[in-house]
């Protein structure tokens, strides 16, 4: 599955992310991170990156597609991956496009969560981090007993600078005019789907997945191979379970077949008596009211005991 992840600051599409990595065994590139392990590397490319920031510029697309290309080559990626933070206007996911295509790899989803904007304001402004245990505190949606203690360690709890509200309301607005195109724009292929970022994590998880699994339908084929092993096997119980029903269908069958038999036998003990008038009375009255019902449930009885004997 190849999903592009779109989501406010706040949204909490990371967590997200993180989560359908370890559901579906795919792996997440994030921009940020391929840039950090191609440096590393001392790749060309991450030798490319390392010059663009060194000298106080933004690495271009070209390189950011580049580092893309390069890990979905990787073996982990053969099924797909999650795009976190890239792309992030209508070039980019042109370009992104342009590429996937080229690798006959395009795009499949693209999964907005959702969260209005009071609330990520909340979320990210409330903020408070104990600064002896690390533990983090949202005095909108999960304060510390104490105003400004920390519940674990009594440590005192900070409020980072940029968590103010007009640094996270700057965010927020620009990550609005970035998105909002950009929803569009998977909108218009038909790719664009929303999850509504707010409840439980597990909640939203839930909804992803299901959205997931219901867009994209190529996906059995991972989830046939990564999770239905199971689904497979309980089809395998169940079509043995019909194969067995249908055994003891066909045994009852042939027992009521063989039961069915004395019936026609009764014939030829009518035949030699009557000549003429019998026989059609013989045959309307035998096969219509007596053979069908009431008699290879009694024959059924007598009939198998009667060969036995015969056959000793
Ligand atoms: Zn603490």
């Amino acid at each position: 599955m190849r999903i592009v992840l779109l989501g406010a600051p706040g949204s909490g599409k990371g967590t997200q992310a993180k989560l359908l990595v370890e559901k579906y065994k795919i792996p997440q590139m994030s921009t940020g991170d391929l840039l950090r392990a191609e440096v590393a590397a001392g790749t060309d490319l991450g030798k490319k990156a390392k010059a663009a920031m060194d000298s106080g510029q933004l690495v271009t697309d070209d390189i950011v597609l580049g580092m893309i290309q390069a890990r979905l080559a990787k073996p982990d990626a053969k099924n797909g991956f999650i795009l976190d933070g890239f792309p992030r206007n209508i070039p980019q996911a042109q370009a992104l496009d342009a590429m996937l295509a080229r690798l006959g790899q395009p795009l499949q989803l693209a999964l907005l969560v959702d969260v209005d904007t009071d609330v990520l304001m909340k979320r990210l402004t409330g903020r408070r981090t104990c600064g002896s245990c690390g533990a983090i505190y949202n005095i909108h949606f999960s304060a510390p007993k104490t105003s400004n203690k920390c519940d674990k360690c009594g440590g005192s709890l900070t409020h980072r600078s940029d968590d103010n509200e007009q640094t996270v309301g700057k965010r927020l607005a620009v990550y609005q005019q970035q998105t909002a195109p950009l929803a569009n724009y998977y909108k218009a292929q038909g790719k664009l789907r929303t999850v509504r970022g707010v409840g439980t994590v597990s909640a939203i998880f839930k909804n992803a997945t299901d959205i997931i699994e219901s867009q994209i339908r190529p996906l059995a084929d991972v989830m046939s191979k990564i999770e239905s092993a199971a689904a497979r096997q309980a089809a395998k119980a169940k079509a043995e379970e019909a194969r067995v029903k249908a055994a003891a269908k066909a045994a009852k069958a042939a027992k009521a077949a063989k039961a069915a038999k004395p019936a026609p036998a009764a014939k030829p003990k009518a035949k030699p008596v009557p000549v003429a008038k019998a026989k059609p009375a013989a045959k309307k009255a035998a096969p219509k009211k007596a053979a069908p019902k009431a008699k290879p449930k009694k024959a059924a009885k007598a009939a198998p005991k009667a060969k036995a004997k015969k056959v000793k």
